[in-house]
């Protein structure tokens, strides 16, 4: 199959398709509703991407991404929050398990994300559906002139229940996320850290229960839910794992950027 062509810097928004599955089988995840969105979303200078190191960009999740962001599979964006919109009330489900939040290169679009926002409320009871979501979207303010935007509605999301844990490629930069106060903050840590530890700051990093298990689908994030919660006093992290742990390992250390 061949790799997509469009570049973000020439897309529109109408070139973004979406996907959602009403049941994911997802080994690390577990069986939950998950959503993907076109490579167009990604920031463009994340630097997994810029590395090959990107978790989207292997197996199975890489060729339903390709299907996605030349738009053979999947939908539009309105169709994606249809589909959020009609889930039960208080489901937990997994959106952007690749790509980012709705807009192009990184670059969030506010329109979509309130219409995200709204989708993913409740429609009979009080409270909002429980999305567990990442962003590799830039937030703070040295990485790009959209970062200040990009934070005013994250902050606004993870407010009004649409769960969105900021990704932080090494401890130093975790800190930093932590200090914008728009979220909780999820990183990568070197491979092999099996135990709780620490960010410069001192703050506590928690290592996700499913990689600490070892084989994956042991425990999932359906057991688990710990990135589900906005007010967590404490960060979850990511030992470098998986087909790229390599290069993630040197990203986690710093010596990639
Ligand atoms: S910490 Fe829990 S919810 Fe978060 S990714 Fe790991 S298993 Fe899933």
């Amino acid at each position: 199959m061949d790799k997509p062509k469009i570049k973000s810097r020439s897309a529109t928004l109408k070139d973004v398709n979406y996907s959602f599955v009403r049941m994911s089988g997802n080994r690390k995840i577990g069986y939950m509703p998950a959503g993907y969105s076109s490579f167009l979303t990604c920031w463009t200078g994340c630097v997994f991407g810029k590395h090959g190191a990107c978790y989207a960009k292997g197996g199975h999740c890489m060729m339903h991404m390709w299907k996605v962001t030349i738009g053979v599979r999947g939908g539009t964006f309105e169709e994606y929050c249809d589909q959020i919109s009609i889930l039960p009330d208080n489901t937990v489900y997994r959106p952007m398990v690749g790509g980012d939040l709705p807009g192009i290169g990184g670059q969030i679009d506010k329109g979509q994300m309130l219409a995200l926002i709204a989708a993913n409320k409740n429609r009979r009871g009080e409270g909002s559906k429980i999305p567990i979501g990442y962003t590799h979207a830039p937030v703070l303010t040295s990485q790009t002139p959209f970062s200040r935007a990009n934070a005013a509605i994250i902050k606004r999301a993870n407010k009004e229940g649409f769960t969105v844990n900021l990704s932080a490629d090494t401890v130093a930069q975790a800190d930093k996320l932590v200090d914008r106060k728009i979220g909780p903050v999820v990183c990568v840590l070197p491979k092999g850290t099996m135990r709780k530890t620490l960010t410069p700051k001192g703050r506590s990093i928690v290592v996700c229960p499913a990689i600490l298990a070892g084989k994956l689908g042991t425990i999932t994030c359906t057991d688990c839910l710990m990135c589900a919660r906005v007010d967590r006093p404490y960060l979850i992290g990511f030992p470098a794992h998986g087909m790229r742990e390599k290069i993630a390992d040197k990203i986690a250390k710093g010596e990639l950027t």
